[in-house]
């Protein structure tokens, strides 16, 4: 196998690598997605600042100024 060969080859290589990964992170990202937003959607009442919290959680607190704050429902 002379050099330029070896050269093609290790960059076909990379390709198929780079190729197999790309594939790969978007089956996962397609995996994880069909859950979109279920976090509950905190508005601190103090300071204004708009977060969100796990959905099992009926209070939550600021991460900005500490007030515990209730969740919105929509
Ligand atoms: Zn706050």
């Amino acid at each position: 196998m002379s050099i330029p060969n070896l050269i093609l080859a290790y960059a076909l290589a990379m390709l198929a690598g780079l190729a197999g990964l790309g594939i790969y992170s978007e089956y996962r990202r397609r995996r994880f997605e069909p859950r979109p937003s279920e976090d509950r959607i905190f508005r601190c009442q103090r300071c204004g600042y708009v977060y969100t919290d796990d959905p099992d959680v009926d209070r939550s607190r600021c991460s900005q100024c500490g007030l515990t704050n209730d969740a919105i429902e929509f």
